[in-house]
């Protein structure tokens, strides 16, 4: 893995030397609004214009970021005459800001190059911001890309790490609830998919038991966030959220973490990816693209439905390892937190066949699960 990787208070402004380092102009790739309301733009135009750089800012990223924006944002760069490339975001922006280095790179080439297998994947320098905790794309070679033409949601070929990851978990304090409970289940499938995998080595079973320790306060904080009334669809915009001690008198409190556990929960996202760079996801993972693409569900929600389908098929040891060192006490306590922090949604008996045929259909995928994996095993990991 081999991302720089700082993680402090001020941690932009600090290293505004280290990205002065990788070039004269910058092409910063955001979604629409996150990377402003959380402070991390600001941060990072200081930071560029106390370095004297100079920059150009695409922010039309959309979640679960599509080739065509990828190619808008390629042709800003191209024009603006950038020679580095910032993201500043969730997954979306950081895949995003790959994927654009790349094409940014090989200018004399259209978007089928995206998808080409064995080429050049060499890139502009890329630089990574993470404002969720949970897809670890800072530290990892992934780049996962929306294509409209095949309605299909997978990783491009290229293997892309960034050059310079900078995290600082204030940046977190703006996300909703919904966010940071999808996001921070994201981070957990990364870790529990990479240990119970079949290319887990001893480090990356290191790696991933780390994170899990590091993400296991997590549990308890999503949980008291149930249930914030902006996720209710109420007008309240209020930064007040019920506590699980509390969930039966309803009463509500303040936001119920101090810093320290939001860089935790930055951390473990960090770790997941570390781990998931290695091992690369499993099962959970690639029978979520199809609840993501056909029904919008947030990614890790998407994960995490099927998060506990998968562990029921694993090496009960491995299962204890890693329900242990998250604080979980069994696979239904999972599934208990599963619904409380994310909500279980209703999901088509049908659309469930789709996922698992789509998976069966990917031999790759399947020879990452460490147990045999047929059509029955796909079909109780989806729950039909
Ligand atoms: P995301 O799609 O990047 O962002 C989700 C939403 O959260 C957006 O509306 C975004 O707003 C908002 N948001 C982000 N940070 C915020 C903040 N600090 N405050 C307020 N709002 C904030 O979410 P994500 O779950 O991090 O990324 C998902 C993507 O990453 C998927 O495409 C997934 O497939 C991919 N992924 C990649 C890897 C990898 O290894 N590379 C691994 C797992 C998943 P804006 O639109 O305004 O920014
Ligand atoms: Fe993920």
């Amino acid at each position: 893995m081999p991302v720089k990787v700082f993680s402090e208070n001020n941690c932009v402004r600090n290293h505004a030397a280290d990205i002065a380092a990788y070039g004269t102009k910058t092409l910063i790739v955001t979604g629409r609004h996150s990377a402003e309301a959380c402070g991390a733009l600001k941060d990072v135009t200081d930071a560029l214009a106390s370095e004297g750089v100079s920059y150009v800012h695409f922010n039309k990223v959309e979640e679960n970021p599509s080739v065509e924006t990828i190619m808008k944002a390629r042709d800003l760069g191209l024009k603006e005459g950038a020679d580095f490339v910032i993201g500043i975001g969730g997954g979306s922006p950081m895949d995003a800001a790959k994927a654009v280095a790349l094409m940014m790179k090989h200018s004399d080439k259209d978007a089928s190059y995206l998808y080409e297998k064995g080429v050049d994947s060499s890139t502009l320098p890329i630089i990574e911001i993470p404002t969720t905790c949970g897809t670890g794309s800072e530290v990892t070679a992934v780049s996962i890309l929306t294509r409209h033409d095949t309605h299909s949601k997978g990783s491009i070929p290229h293997k892309i790490f960034g050059n310079l990851a900078l995290l600082d978990a204030r940046y977190l304090e703006s996300a909703s609830p919904a966010t940071l409970a999808s996001t921070a289940v994201d981070a957990l499938a990364h870790l529990i998919e990479s240990y119970i995998s079949a290319d887990a080595t001893v480090f990356s079973r290191d790696i991933a038991l780390t994170g899990l320790r590091t993400w296991i306060g997590t549990k308890d904080i999503l949980m008291g966030l149930k249930p914030p009334a902006r996720l209710a669809g109420s007008s309240d915009s209020s930064t007040e959220f019920r506590t699980s001690a509390s969930s039966h008198d309803m009463s509500t409190v303040k936001l119920p973490f101090s810093n320290g556990d939001l860089e935790r929960m930055l951390l473990a996202s960090t770790y997941g990816g570390m781990a998931i760079a290695h091992t690369g996801t499993s099962l959970p993972h690639a029978l979520s693209y199809t609840l993501t693409c056909d029904l919008g569900m947030k990614h890790g929600k998407a994960c995490g439905y099927f998060l506990a389908g998968y562990m029921k098929e694993a090496d009960p040891a491995d299962v204890k390892s890693v329900l242990d060192a998250a604080g979980f006490t069994s696979i239904e306590d999972y599934e208990q937190f599963y619904e409380e922090a994310c909500g279980r949604d209703t999901v088509s008996r049908e659309l469930l066949e789709k996922a698992v045929a789509a998976v069966l259909a990917n031999p790759g995928k399947i020879k990452k699960a460490p147990f045999h994996v047929d059509r029955s095993v796909m079909e109780r990991i989806a729950g039909l």
